[in-house]
């Protein structure tokens, strides 16, 4: 079993102690858009309960954070045109997880998509605005 870092970045947007581009928040979870996205409207939907990975994380909100993808997902379809979403979601280093808050990756795109790299290249935070502003409106 993994052990919580409070400081990890995602706890950190939890806290509102770093901003995020927000598209959802509820009890249970919150998402935003991925800064650093593999395709136009990648997003990220996190439970509130820390949990590295799956695997700490308890089945009440492994449901809760399903819920708030599938709002995410059907809002990337109708708000930007996406004709399929990809959800990837990794745990541990050993299947490349960097950030040890759990997440799921919810993609517009395809699984071609998939086999870029993630986590390299920073988005314009005025384009990833627009995206989210379009996503929000199809909520
Ligand atoms: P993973 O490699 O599965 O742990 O994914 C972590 C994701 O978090 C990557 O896709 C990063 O681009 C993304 N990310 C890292 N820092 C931030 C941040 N401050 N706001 C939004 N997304 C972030």
């Amino acid at each position: 079993m993994s052990s919580y870092d409070p400081q990890n970045i995602f706890a950190k947007i939890l806290r509102g102690e770093i901003p995020c581009i927000k598209l959802h928040e509820d009890e249970h979870t919150l998402a935003f858009m991925d800064i650093m996205p593999q395709t136009e409207g990648h997003a990220l939907v996190i439970p509130k309960e820390p949990a590295v990975t799956l695997f700490e994380l308890s089945d009440a909100a492994a449901a809760a954070c399903m819920a708030t993808v599938r709002k995410i997902g059907n809002a990337q379809k109708k708000g930007l045109g996406a004709d399929g979403v990809v959800l990837m979601q990794l745990n541990g280093p050993g299947a490349g997880q960097t950030v040890p808050h759990f997440h799921i990756h919810v993609i517009p795109g395809s699984l071609a998509d998939l086999r870029k790299p993630h986590a390299t290249h920073m988005a314009d935070t005025a384009h990833l605005k627009t995206l989210a502003e379009k996503i929000i409106a199809a909520l």
